[in-house]
C-alpha cells in the first residue's frame, strides 16, 4: 500500500510517531494509503526547516518570489487533470468537481504572482520639514495551515502560496482523510523551484495540531474546518498570542421569492444542495420558500430524485460518496432525527446504493419540508446531500430567519425584484451573497470571511487581504539630511509643522 510521507526541508520522509492512519477510497472503503503520523521531533524539524529557509527567503527579490508563483501556476495547469484524478479518487468527488477544486486553487496562485503590488507600503513626504514617513510591509516568519478534507487542493492553495509569496516559511497540516492531493501540490511546488524548507507538510490529527499551535516559532495560524475545532484552534492560538484566522462551518440559506424565475431557481438549488454530496462549506442546506413559491417544492423534489450518486469517473453521476463511514453514519443519524422531530420526508436517500460499489459511503438526495428552526436538522450543519425546506409568508420573515441563524458563511436569493435583491444584499448578515445564483465561490482578488460562527479571527482573511494577515507593516520616519544650523531632534522638528512661511488656515 502507498505510504504517505511528510515533506520536510525539501525531502520526503515517513512520520516517526507510533501511530498510523489509513486513507480509504470513499466509494469502496478499501484502503488506498497509509500515513505514518508525524512525531514531535518531525514537527520540530519542519518548523526549524521553515525558519531557516525563511531567513534567506525574505531577502529574495520580490519579483523572484512572484516568478516562483508564475512557474508554479504553469505546472499546476499542466498537471490539472492528474491532480484532479488523485483528488477525485481520495475524496470521492466526481471528476468535474475535482477539476473545479484544483482550478480555484490555481487562481489563488495566479493572484500570488501579483505579490509585488500587494506588498507596497505608503509614503508621505514632509510630515515635518525635511522629514518623510513611509511604511514597509514585511513577512511574519513561519506560518501554519490546518486544512479540512472537503477541498484538499483549493484550501491549502488559499494559504501557502500567498504566505510564501509574502516572504514567510510555511508548515501545512492537511486533513488526514485525503493527504495525497496536498502532497502532490508540495511536489509540484518543489519542481517549480521552491527552496528547500520554505514549505513543509506534516501529518496528523488533534495531537499534532495542538503541538504545532503551542510552538513558539509559529507566528500565525490559518485554519479551515468545523465550528468546534475552529473555536478550539482560535482559542488556543490566541491564548499563545498568535495571529489566527479560522474559517468554520455553515448553514447556508437560499431564499426563493414567488417572483423568481422558477426554472432557474429550481435548477440552481439542485446543484447547490447535493453537488459534492453536500460537503461544501458553500452548499445550500436550507431553502426558504416565500409565499406561493412553496408550490414549487414538488418539482424541486422530482429534479433532485433524478440526480444519482456514482464513482468519480462515472460521467452520469451528479455527485459521489461521503468522505467516510463515520460521515455517512452521522448524516443517516440526522435524517432519522429529522423524521422523529416531525419534519416531512419528501425524498429519502438513506437506502441509496450504487451497484458494484455497495460498500461505499452513499447517501442519496434527501429533502425535508415543514422544517422548524428548533429542529436538530435545522440547527446542525449536516454536511450531506440533505436539503431542509422552510415555508414563510413574507420576505421580511425570510430575512429575519436567515439573520437569526448563528452561521453566516453564504446565502442567496432568487427574485426578479431589484428592490428586494438590494434589500437582501444590504440587510442580510452573511459574508457572501448570491443574487439569482447559488452562492459563488469567492475569488482571490476579492476578500472573503464568513460572519458570525462561520469565522473567528480578524478580517485579514482569504484573497486580497490575506497578504495583510501574513505580514506586518512597519512605519519609518526619516530625516534625510540635516538642516544647516538646526540640530533639533526629530520629535522637536516634527512639532514645527512647516518651514518659515506664514500660512493662515482660517
Ligand atoms: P474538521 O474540523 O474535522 O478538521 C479540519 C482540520 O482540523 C483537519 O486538518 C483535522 O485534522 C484538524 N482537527 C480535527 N479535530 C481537531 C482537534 N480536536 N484539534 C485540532 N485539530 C483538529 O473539518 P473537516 O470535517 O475536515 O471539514 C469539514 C468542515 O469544514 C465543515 O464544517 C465545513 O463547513 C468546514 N469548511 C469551512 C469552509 C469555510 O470557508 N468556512 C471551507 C471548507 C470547509
Amino acid at each position: 500500500m502507498q505510504i504517505v510521507h511528510q515533506f520536510i526541508d525539501g525531502e520526503l520522509c515517513p512520520g516517526r510517531s507510533d501511530k498510523q492512519i489509513v486513507v480509504t477510497d470513499p466509494a469502496t472503503n478499501a484502503p488506498i494509503a497509509n500515513i505514518p503520523l508525524s512525531s514531535h521531533q518531525d514537527l520540530d524539524d519542519a518548523i526549524s526547516a521553515a525558519k531557516s529557509a525563511q531567513r534567506l527567503w525574505k531577502k529574495v527579490a520580490i519579483s523572484e518570489r512572484a516568478r516562483l508563483m508564475l512557474r508554479y501556476q504553469h505546472l499546476l495547469k499542466e498537471h490539472h487533470e492528474q491532480i484532479a484524478q488523485v483528488l477525485a479518487k481520495e475524496t470521492g468527488k466526481i471528476l468535474e468537481d475535482a477539476k473545479g477544486d484544483v482550478w480555484r486553487g490555481i487562481e489563488v496562485v495566479e493572484h500570488a504572482a501579483n505579490i509585488a503590488s500587494m506588498m507596497m507600503g505608503e509614503t508621505a513626504e514632509n510630515v515635518a520639514p525635511n522629514i518623510d514617513t513611509y511604511s514597509i510591509v514585511q513577512p511574519l516568519g513561519v506560518c501554519l495551515g490546518i486544512t479540512p478534507f472537503n477541498f484538499p487542493a483549493m484550501i491549502p492553495l488559499w494559504m501557502f502560496p500567498l504566505a510564501i509569496a509574502c516572504g514567510n516559511g510555511f508548515v501545512l497540516k492537511p486533513s488526514e482523510q485525503d493527504p495525497l492531493t496536498p502532497m502532490l501540490l508540495a511536489d509540484l511546488f518543489k519542481q517549480a523551484g521552491a527552496p528547500d524548507g520554505i514549505l513543509n507538510v506534516v501529518h496528523g490529527d488533534a495531537t499534532q495540531v495542538n503541538y504545532l499551535l503551542e510552538h513558539p516559532d509559529i507566528k500565525a495560524v490559518s485554519f479551515v474546518g468545523s465550528v468546534a475545532v475552529g473555536q478550539h484552534i482560535y482559542r488556543t492560538a490566541t491564548h499563545q498570542m498568535k495571529r489566527a484566522q479560522c474559517f468554520a462551518g455553515a448553514k447556508n440559506h437560499s431564499v426563493v421569492m414567488p417572483d423568481a424565475n422558477k426554472q432557474q431557481a429550481i435548477n440552481q438549488l439542485v446543484g447547490a444542495s447535493v453537488g459534492a454530496a453536500g460537503q461544501r462549506c458553500m452548499a445550500i442546506s436550507v431553502a426558504v420558500f416565500v409565499g406561493e413559491s412553496q408550490q414549487w417544492i414538488p418539482e424541486l423534489v422530482d429534479k433532485l430524485a433524478a440526480v444519482k450518486p456514482g464513482v468519480w469517473d462515472d460521467e452520469t453521476a451528479g455527485f459521489g460518496p461521503l468522505i467516510s463511514t463515520n460521515a455517512k453514519q452521522r448524516v443517516l443519524r440526522l435524517i432519522e432525527i429529522g423524521k422523529r422531530e416531525g419534519a416531512q420526508v419528501l425524498l429519502d436517500g438513506s437506502e441509496v446504493s450504487v451497484p458494484n460499489f455497495e460498500n461505499g459511503n452513499w447517501v442519496g438526495p434527501t429533502v425535508f419540508s415543514d422544517v422548524k428552526p428548533d429542529m436538530e436538522i435545522y440547527k446542525q450543519e449536516i454536511f450531506g446531500p440533505v436539503l431542509c425546506c422552510v415555508g414563510v409568508d413574507s420576505f421580511d420573515e425570510a430575512l429575519a430567519l436567515v439573520n437569526a441563524n448563528p452561521y453566516g458563511n453564504g446565502t442567496s436569493i432568487f427574485t426578479s425584484s431589484g428592490h428586494i435583491a438590494k434589500r437582501y444584499q444590504s440587510e442580510v448578515e452573511v459574508g457572501q451573497v448570491g443574487i439569482n445564483l447559488p452562492i459563488p465561490v469567492p475569488l482571490p482578488f476579492f476578500s472573503f470571511t464568513g460572519w458570525k460562527n462561520s469565522f473567528y479571527g480578524d478580517l485579514h482573511a482569504y484573497g486580497k487581504q490575506a497578504v495583510r494577515f501574513y505580514t506586518e507593516t512597519k512605519t519609518i520616519t526619516a530625516r534625510w539630511f540635516e538642516d544647516e544650523g538646526n540640530n533639533d531632534d526629530a520629535s522637536e522638528n516634527e512639532a514645527k509643522s512647516s518651514p518659515n512661511m506664514t500660512i493662515n488656515l482660517r
